[in-house]
């Protein structure tokens, strides 16, 4: 197998809860992770030197040892001592740094590819624990699905999957630093604690509108006051009929559910044609596991 066409899909999370602050400076979670059909397309190559080539359509994203796919590959190279190398195309749809595990679902996918094309024969298990020396949301990219992700986000347990819906995704053109926000995070802030266990049981039930009520993520406690576009976005989310709108990871991106396809794509026109939001993508939900 000389070239492999890859599909590397997008999260949302539907509950962020923190619950501590480890000793070693990392952050103990529990996340409903959802994937969503907005994806990269990587195409690998097979190269005849052992050297690792990344190319992006984006000027902004690293094309070195920098780039998350670009680690992944060479995470596998060393261990299998490879000697033919790996070209990577890397066509970026996902917003970049917003809060959608777009570098995360790159890694995952080139170590998916990886063991194909070199014929590793590692087991989906096998690749997630390598996954996480790359990044903490590495395993769940390597799963897919919806899953409750706990740890620092590694610890997965698969969960029913999420019922179909339209799902209206939007970057407010800002920045935010995901350290910033962990930094400013007050955890006794009990109010700003979502319900996983509701959103668990409405998951169970299969019931969307449920799902929706309680989504929360507690970092917005900390972003919305920062950066009040995301509370806009949001707001003219709902008013435009979603079930509900969220923040996603560490933002800034806000996603909102619609039962209903017509008013979804209203929403969309209506905030591609504002200017709130920079980039604006109308998608659906994905459940296929890896
Ligand atoms: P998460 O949801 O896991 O916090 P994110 O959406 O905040 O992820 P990414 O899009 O993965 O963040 O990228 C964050 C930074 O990582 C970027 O600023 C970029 O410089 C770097 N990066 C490394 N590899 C990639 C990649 N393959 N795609 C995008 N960014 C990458």
């Amino acid at each position: 197998m000389m070239e492999i066409k890859l599909k590397a899909f997008a999260k949302i999370n539907l509950g962020l809860d923190v619950l501590r602050r480890r000793e070693d400076g990392y952050h103990e979670v529990r996340m409903i992770m959802q994937t969503i059909s907005l994806y990269d397309k990587i195409v690998m190559q097979k190269l005849k030197q052992p050297e690792i080539q990344v190319k992006t359509n984006l000027f902004y994203v690293p094309e070195n040892e920098n780039n998350l796919a670009y680690q992944a590959a060479k995470l596998l190279m060393d261990e299998f001592g490879l000697e033919s190398g790996v070209y990577i195309d890397l066509q970026k749809y996902i917003p970049v740094a917003a809060g959608m595990a777009g570098g995360s679902s790159d890694a995952a996918a080139v170590l998916y590819g990886m063991n194909q094309m070199f014929h590793l024969n590692l087991s989906k298990r096998e690749l997630m624990k390598r996954g996480v020396k790359i990044g903490a949301d590495v395993p769940y990219c390597i799963m897919r699905g919806t899953a409750l992700a706990e740890g620092i986000g590694e610890k997965l347990s698969p969960l029913p999957p999420m019922p179909n819906c339209k799902v209206l995704v939007a970057k407010p053109p800002v920045s935010v630093s995901t350290k910033f926000v962990y930094e400013n995070l007050k955890l006794e802030d009990t109010a700003a604690h979502p319900d996983i266990d509701i959103l668990l049981a409405g998951l169970q039930e299969g019931n969307l509108r449920k799902i929706a009520a309680n989504m929360g993520n507690m970092l917005e406690s900390v972003t919305i006051p920062h950066y009040p576009v995301i509370s806009e976005i949001r707001d003219e989310m709902l008013r435009s009929g979603a079930l509900n709108a969220m923040m996603s990871g560490s933002g800034p991106t806000v996603f909102g559910l619609f039962e209903d396809e017509k008013q979804a794509e209203e929403a969309c026109v209506s905030l591609r044609e504002g200017d709130l939001a920079k980039q604006v993508y109308l998608t659906d939900i994905y459940n296929n596991r890896r």
